[in-house]
């Protein structure tokens, strides 16, 4: 058998919520890269994690957003639960105050995104070329 159909024929298939954390991983990894000399988007200590302002859990549509990702350090991400007064004024200072309320109010933020299969490999092979 050719090689290349054997490959397609036996890919392992991944279930979504496997393939949601491997999307994010890779993600949150590009984002990291990109500020790791910009600082933490809430304080400017030195990034260490990528770090959603409206997060994830609530907002499934903005998971791979990157203007709602952006690098911080593990205080404000995890110990400050984002710290996200200095995080929206670390997001108006790189996007101006216009960007950030057009995120706030943006259609994504009311609804609930269901990532499929073909949208998460797109966007584990996207942002892994990007690494
Ligand atoms: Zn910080």
């Amino acid at each position: 058998m050719n090689s290349r159909i054997y490959k397609v024929i036996t890919k392992k298939v991944h279930s979504i919520p496997k393939l949601t954390k491997k999307a994010q991983t890779v993600f949150n990894a590009f984002i990291r890269k990109r500020d790791q000399n910009k600082g933490c988007i809430s304080c400017g200590a030195p990034v260490s994690e990528a770090g959603h302002y409206l997060s994830a859990g609530h907002y499934s549509a903005l998971r791979f957003n990157e203007m709602n990702t952006n690098g911080q350090c593990t205080r404000c991400n995890c110990f400050l639960s984002g710290n996200l007064i200095h995080y929206r004024q670390g997001l108006v200072k790189r996007y101006g105050e216009a960007k950030v309320l057009m995120l706030e109010n943006s259609v994504a933020i009311r609804s609930v995104k269901k990532w499929s299969r073909f949208e998460l490999e797109a966007i584990i092979e996207m942002y892994k070329s990007k690494e």
